[in-house]
């Protein structure tokens, strides 16, 4: 009477006991589905693994993107090239491909506030996930706020150590405000670690001579540029600002409306 039973409780132990989740929970109907189908042990062993790869393919990419803690998802689909003509799409096009990642590239965006610099590095941040890079999003700012604090916890070599794991970083505003000399200095310290052995996407709305003002140093500025733009893809977006433009769209709209 148990004998039936007992194949099926072992092998679902086993299944356990293996990390196999979705053979286990799929067997069955893969059983029965190549039972009806007349297919052969080998073709349901394929099946049952295919099913396990791709899942576990599909987990791992969903951990990706929620350790890269990206504040929000955008994708080049919701991308209007046309409002942002000086942003050249087929250049776009390539680096989301991501070759530029396995040849340790960086990619700069700049340009003024609101032309999508952000939204484009978002795009390629979580397309760099989507093919199985660890990524990590930073806004520049938050960046050097966390490793200031970790310097002062003693953790500093730790939170450098981890972000030296990552294949890509991408930071996010380099702005007007100034950092404190502590904070530059850190700044440049990931940005060495980084040469050569990870991808930088940077967006910033300063051109090059402002860096200077926000870092505080000039031979470090010098230095800092020069790793990043020693093997770099920029990108320009000079156009008018797309927030801009929408509230503008928006106000004519409802004043059509309510004449
Ligand atoms: P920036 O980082 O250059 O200041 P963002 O990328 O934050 O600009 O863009 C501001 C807002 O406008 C975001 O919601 C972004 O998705 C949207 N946006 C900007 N440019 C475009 C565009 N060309 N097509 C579609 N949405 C855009
Ligand atoms: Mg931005």
């Amino acid at each position: 009477m148990m004998g039936n039973k007992k194949p099926a409780v072992l092998l679902e132990h086993y299944l356990k006991q293996l990390k196999l989740p979705t053979m286990l929970r799929e067997y069955q109907a893969i059983a029965a589905a190549c039972a009806k189908e007349g297919q052969d042990h080998i073709a349901f062993l394929l099946r049952m693994a295919e099913r396990e790869l791709l899942d576990r393919e599909q987990r791992a990419a969903e951990r990706r993107l929620k350790a890269a803690k990206f504040p929000v998802v955008k994708t080049l689909d919701t991308f209007d090239f046309k409002a942002q003509p000086g942003i050249k799409k087929t250049l776009v096009l390539e680096l989301m491909r991501g070759d530029y990642l396995d040849a340790r590239e960086n990619v700069l965006f700049m340009g003024n506030s609101g032309t999508g610099k952000t939204h484009l590095a978002t795009a390629l941040g979580q397309s760099a996930c989507a093919q199985g890079k660890r990524v990590r999003f930073f806004s520049v700012t938050g960046l050097v706020t966390q490793l200031l604090e970790a310097r002062e916890e003693r953790q500093l070599e730790r939170l450098l150590t981890r972000l030296a794991k990552l294949h890509l970083l991408v930071l996010d505003e380099l702005g007007y405000v100034p950092f404190s000399k502590a904070g530059a200095e850190l700044l440049f310290e990931v940005v060495s670690r980084a040469y050569e052995r990870q991808s930088i996407v940077l967006t910033t709305n300063l051109p090059f001579e402002g860096w200077t003002e926000v870092l505080g140093n000039e031979r470090m500025t010098g230095a800092l540029l020069d790793r990043i733009t020693h093997r770099v893809h920029i990108i320009e977006a000079n156009g008018e600002s797309y927030r801009l433009k929408d509230a503008r769209k928006r106000a004519k709209r409802k004043q059509n409306e309510n004449p």
